[in-house]
């Protein structure tokens, strides 16, 4: 990066129309279907000067409109290069989106798809834990934009299933994200099969030194689009905090669901295990619950979010890593059962309400070991929170069984959340970055990246999945089979009676 320059003044993008940007009426007639009127703030920066072929640095939230910011210029730049013709050859890989997670990865799939669909462009999305051989037909074929999460994209690379050698345009989405999972070594084999001569688009919530070392190496000439401050929270959420008892924590969160009547909320553990016993938890209070966490099978947490947009599920318990990149519009509440270990996870986190205008609250539940992770939230977005009581809520000492499972979960919560399996979660750390996570890092992650054998996808699976990994989901993962494993292995047993 020899120069450093930013975006033009913030336009009002209520003043600006898409049309005014050029795009091609097959674009126009797409955002039309999706009833986008006005660009958002980072659309109206980012469009333009993606079209002009510069690279961008973007410090953009999950939330602000950043995939379309950067997927329709990337559409209406490939235009040129668009055909109807059968040969594969004359859809060659053109632009390479990057996304630390397979959420992420379908999602950001399923907007390029929308907004190209009235276009001859093919996109297609590869990620692990899914059978390689639908991947592999699609990508044959041809296809002009490939979104990827690392691991996966490596693996078809290795086995020839895919070129990168024609990719003009490389995006990395949520670039901090895959610093923090340990995604370097990988990146960097990835930028090293493509063109030099390329545009290069990084998206970041937070802009480390790390971060800014990996734009360094790569970007060049970026021009710096910055919505929100890093590390800001959103205006358009009311963070509202409730001092509760360690033991009534579970009790707090039903009754804040019922008083509030609340239809779609998630709620963020920090742990796996806590997920689940919160759901299960939920659950036999009659409320309608599910959980999402790494040891989840893709299918599974595909199925929940599913269930939940639809409304049969009105309650996501999750854990930071699942609940990346999720995409739920007009989320308007968010609840923090536990505060998170790392402060930037609660801007994450809280960014999942108040999104494209809407007002959101985000709750979260404090108990008094808390004092310094509150103090860290403080520092980091600059503003003093205050716990209050929760209206109406009586604590009850009595809750002895709660108090034990608490104990488990502190213990289960010695490694944080696993990362995702396979390639999400592949990757050396490499020493240029190191990662601020230190304590929730499995050695596993320290591996370097080793090809998958061309062998029945299950087997590498299984045997590759970290020995932390109960099984049932590891083979429901590689299949793409809803095996759903029983909660009571989840949680390491069978529950008492
Ligand atoms: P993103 O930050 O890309 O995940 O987008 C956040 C949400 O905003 C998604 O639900 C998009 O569908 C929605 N969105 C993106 N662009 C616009 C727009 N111009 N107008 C209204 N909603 C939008």
């Amino acid at each position: 990066m020899s120069e450093n320059q930013s975006a033009p003044a913030q336009a009002n993008p209520a003043s600006i129309r898409f049309e005014d940007f050029g795009l091609s009426p097959e674009i126009l007639r797409a955002l039309a279907d999706q009833g986008y009127v006005n660009p958002t703030p980072i659309q109206a920066q980012a469009i333009p000067v993606v079209l002009q072929g510069r690279d961008v640095m973007g410090a953009a939230q999950t939330g602000t409109g950043k995939t379309a910011g950067f997927s329709l210029p990337i559409i209406q730049l490939l235009l040129a290069h668009a055909n109807s013709s059968a040969s594969p050859a004359r859809h060659p890989v053109r632009a390479l989106i990057l996304t630390p997670t397979r959420e992420l990865a379908d999602q950001v799939a399923d907007n390029v798809k929308a907004y190209s669909r009235y276009t001859p462009l093919r996109s297609t999305v590869v990620f692990g834990g899914m059978d390689m051989a639908p991947q592999t037909a699609a990508l044959r074929a041809g296809v002009e934009i490939v979104i990827a999460t690392p691991g996966r994209l490596l693996d078809h690379v290795q086995q020839k299933t895919l070129n990168l050698s024609q990719t003009q345009i490389l995006v990395m989405d949520e670039a901090d994200r895959m610093l923090d999972m340990g995604f370097l070594p990988d990146l960097q084999r990835i930028i090293n099969l493509l063109p030099k001569q390329r545009q290069n688009l990084m998206f970041s919530a937070t802009f480390s030194p790390e971060i800014k070392k990996l734009a360094n190496s790569f970007l060049s000439s970026p021009v710096t689009i910055e919505v929100a401050r890093s590390n800001a929270t959103n205006e358009n959420v009311t963070q509202i905090l409730y001092k509760v008892e360690e033991e009534s924590k579970r009790r707090a969160v039903a009754h804040i669901i019922r008083e509030r009547g609340l239809k779609q909320v998630i709620v963020f553990s920090n742990t796996k295990i806590g997920a689940s016993r919160l759901a299960r938890e939920l659950e036999k209070q009659g409320l309608k619950a599910s959980a999402i966490h790494g040891d989840k099978s893709q299918a599974e947490r595909m199925a929940a979010l599913e269930s939940f947009k639809k409304g049969d599920v009105e309650i996501l318990v999750a854990t930071d890593v699942a609940a990346r990149g999720l995409d739920i519009a007009e989320l308007p509440c968010v609840i923090n059962y536990d505060l998170p270990y790392n402060a930037e996870d609660y801007v994450h986190r809280i960014g999942r309400t108040g999104r494209a205008g809407a007002s959101g609250d985000a709750i979260s539940l404090v108990t008094e070991k808390d004092a310094k992770l509150l103090a860290d939230i403080e520092k980091l977005i600059k503003k003093k929170l205050v716990p209050t009581e929760l209206p109406g809520f009586v604590a009850d000492a009595g809750h002895v069984s709660e108090g034990r499972s608490r104990r488990e979960e502190s213990r289960g919560s010695y490694g944080g959340e696993r990362r995702p399996r396979r390639d999400e979660e592949r990757g050396g750390r490499g020493a240029a970055a190191p990662l601020p996570r230190k304590e929730k890092i499995d050695p596993w992650f320290l591996k370097p990246y080793e090809p998958e054998k061309p062998a029945p996808v299950s087997a590498l699976e299984s045997s590759s999945a970290p020995t932390s990994a109960p099984a049932p989901a590891s083979k429901a993962a590689s299949s793409g089979k809803s095996q759903k494993p029983k909660l009571a292995a989840l949680l390491g047993g069978l529950p008492k009676r």
